[in-house]
């Protein structure tokens, strides 16, 4: 998944057990967002998580899971607490909006609804989230590359480690440390090595594949691509497939033992969420076996 980027129209979801008022607030919104709907909230929360809108507009009394549960639920998973909800309901006593804010909405629209209401607020909600995700893809974002920084990949790691751990799905994880990278900066110089970093990052990320890979910047010449979703075998072979992508650039490195051209270790790690422990010893795994690819003579992958 990618950092937040807001060039598109904004989506909102709609949540409510009585389609009429979906229909009503549809009709209000269609015109400047997409909208999306559920009829109860587990449904809500599984849209959500699948692809988090901007917005939610949730109704309160619902059967099943109430509104103040769903927001509850959508505020401690990290892959949706970022999502503003605004409670749209006919309870209006102290008591409930004090619940509402508690459980973490942004705001409250009263039922029935009155149109220009719900576009002003709605409008300014989203401008806020949109304000937000700027702030959050600046704050997330290696300066020198344009990849991902390592804050983003730390946040990501533990919202796909969540994600797989209820999917059951393995997570896989590649440590990637450029070779002999010191000896390029002191024959090239720095200037030549920060350009070095820039086309191997860029090099690497046109090779993922998937919407949920991830490639970040991992400290000064280290780099971390997460897989979702993908065993070791699959791992392994983007490992290798990231290696000769940056081989292909062919970047003379006269200084270095690995063929004179710039090249990059690799060390997989996978783990299955529903069975292991920590993330971090998913980190450490990789992290020893980029350590023996290194010992091994470099410009290889370790699994
Ligand atoms: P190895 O093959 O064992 O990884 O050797 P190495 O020289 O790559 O590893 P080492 O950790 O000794 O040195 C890493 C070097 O990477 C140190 C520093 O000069 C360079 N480096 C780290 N960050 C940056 C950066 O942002 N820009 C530039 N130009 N160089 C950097
Ligand atoms: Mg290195
Ligand atoms: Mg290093």
């Amino acid at each position: 998944m990618s950092r937040p980027s807001s060039d598109e129209r904004p989506r909102i979801l709609v949540v409510d057990d009585q389609p009429t008022n979906i229909q009503t607030l549809y009709q209000v919104l269609k015109g400047d967002y997409d909208v999306a709907m559920a009829t109860n909230g587990s449904q809500a929360i599984e849209l959500c998580q699948r692809r988090p809108p901007d917005l939610v507009l949730l109704d309160v009394v619902m059967p099943g899971i109430d509104g103040f549960e769903v927001c509850r639920r959508l505020k401690t998973d990290p892959a949706t607490r970022d999502v503003p909800v605004i409670f749209v309901t006919a309870r209006d006593s102290t008591e409930d909006e004090t619940l509402g804010l508690e459980v973490g909405a942004v705001d409250f629209i009263a039922k029935p609804v009155n149109p220009p209401v719900v576009r002003a607020r709605v409008r300014t909600h989203v401008a806020l989230k949109r304000q937000a995700d700027l702030l959050r893809s600046m704050a997330f974002n290696d300066g020198l590359t344009g990849v991902a920084n390592r804050r983003w990949f730390d946040e990501r790691l533990q919202v796909e480690w969540l994600r797989c751990r209820r999917n059951k799905l393995p997570l896989s994880l590649i440590l990637l440390d450029l070779d002999h990278f010191k000896a390029y900066n002191d024959r090239y110089g720095h200037q030549a090595g920060d350009d070095c970093l820039r086309a191997v990052a860029a090099a690497m990320k046109a090779r993922l594949g998937r919407p949920a890979d991830l490639l970040a910047r991992y400290g000064g010449e280290e780099f971390v691509c997460l897989l979702p979703e993908t065993p070791i075998e699959g791992a392994r072979a983007k490992a290798d497939d990231l290696g000769r992508a940056v081989l292909e650039l062919a970047m003379p490195h006269a200084d270095s033992a690995t063929g004179g051209v710039v090249t990059i270790s690799r060390g997989v790690a996978t783990a299955s969420p529903a069975v292991d422990g920590a993330q971090n010893e998913l980190l450490q795994h990789a992290d020893e076996k980029l350590y023996v690819a290194k010992r091994a003579g470099r410009n290889r992958t370790e699994s």
